[in-house]
């Protein structure tokens, strides 16, 4: 009798066997700071992946490789790579950098020809001017004299970047000043580069789908626990009546960056609203009324520098570009109380992959 029940019972203890050992998957939330923002990162440990650390060593790990993110490029700290550059005063003798730090100048300059000249890392010594650098903010409207003496080393024909044997991968960076001046400010586009450093070391340990967002800059892999794409709400530049959101998008193996000038900014004496992204055309903040542009690109470095600079051209010209260059971009335009969306195709293409 008892060999009959455990032969009938075996098949059903297996199941319940099995099942225990397929662990539903569960998402795993973190959250910090860095670059002067916050970070949060989510990932879905479906059970797929073996010795997956747990999570405060993956939060360990990433927390680490932010820190030299910011070792490397943050003008807020002294002793940074970027601030021994920017006070290195030789001109025409490399500076060795680590290669990302590199590999993000090379990125910004391509893209500085990309967006015909709207972004320019090399605006740091106007965008500290004008007190939206790590210097203390002024809100007050620097003179002509001094916008013109600091515009004489602003140009990214001032600066160059190359690797040993000319080789991007495993060469050594190293950047060439051609003004003893130059100053690079990497704030545009070295959060989105974070963003990518984080998704690449989860996916070298195993994960396939997650969220990562630093200071609403973003990359989105596979699906969310639920198996849908991870759905991303744009928000409305200011909170009207109703939500604060002005359109959700699936973001699915893409980076996506916002630019838009409501959140950092001052008023002048006749309440005129100063930006901080400067238009190297004019050496002042912006002057038209494009609220935010969202940019999506296969990289959230790409996305983020594309933000900006599609940012300063205003909403006809980055249109334009972004129809030229078949770029996903989302605009709203702030006519007087009100605001207006605009939309390229390619965007049009992925709202309806919803
Ligand atoms: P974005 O549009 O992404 O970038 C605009 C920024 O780019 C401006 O603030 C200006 O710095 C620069 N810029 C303006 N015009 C142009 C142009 N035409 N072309 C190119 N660049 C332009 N902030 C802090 O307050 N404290 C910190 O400790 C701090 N640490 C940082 C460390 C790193 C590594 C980085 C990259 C940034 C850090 N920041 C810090 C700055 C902050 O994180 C944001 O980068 C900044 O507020 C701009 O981000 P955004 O998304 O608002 O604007």
């Amino acid at each position: 009798m008892k060999q009959k029940l455990l032969t009938w019972l075996s098949p059903l203890l297996l199941a319940i066997a099995l099942s225990a050992c397929e662990k539903a998957p569960e998402q795993i939330a973190l959250e910090g700071k860095t670059m002067g923002t916050t970070y949060h990162i989510k990932y879905i440990n479906d059970g797929t992946v073996t010795n997956l650390p747990s999570p405060k060593e993956v939060q360990q790990q990433l927390d680490m490789l932010l820190k030299e993110v910011n070792n490397q490029m943050s003008t807020y700290q002294k002793d940074s790579q970027i601030s021994q550059f920017n006070t290195f005063e030789h001109t025409d003798s490399p500076f060795n950098v680590a290669t990302d730090f590199a590999t993000v100048v090379q990125e910004a300059i391509r893209l500085n020809h990309v967006t015909q000249g709207a972004l320019d890392v090399t605006v740091g010594p106007l965008v500290n001017l004008w007190g939206f650098g790590p210097d203390k903010r002024l809100n007050k409207v620097p003179s002509d004299e001094l916008i013109a003496e600091r515009s004489a080393y602003v140009g990214i024909d001032k600066l160059a970047v190359g690797f040993t044997n000319n080789d991007p991968q495993n060469g050594k960076g190293f950047l060439i000043k051609k003004h003893p001046k130059v100053y690079i400010d990497l704030s545009s586009i070295a959060k989105g580069f974070g963003v990518d450093k984080v998704a690449q070391h989860l996916e070298k340990l195993g994960l396939q789908r997650y969220l990562v967002e630093i200071g609403g800059e973003i990359y989105g892999k596979g699906t969310n626990l639920q198996n849908h794409s991870w759905n991303i709400a744009i928000e409305k530049p200011e909170f009207s009546q109703g939500t604060s959101v002005q359109i959700t998008v699936p973001l699915h193996n893409l980076g996506m960056a916002t630019s838009g000038n409501y959140r950092n900014y001052f008023e002048d004496e006749q309440g005129n609203r100063l930006s901080h992204i400067i238009d190297p055309k004019i050496k002042r903040p912006i002057t038209h009324n494009l609220a935010s542009i969202t940019v999506f690109a296969p990289t959230t470095m790409t996305a983020d520098g594309l933000s900006t600079g599609l940012y300063v051209l205003g909403a006809e010209k980055a249109l334009e570009l972004a129809e030229k260059e078949k770029l996903a971009i989302f605009l709203i335009i702030k006519n007087g109380d009100t605001f207006e969306t605009k939309m390229s195709s390619e965007f049009q293409k992925l709202i309806e992959q919803k």
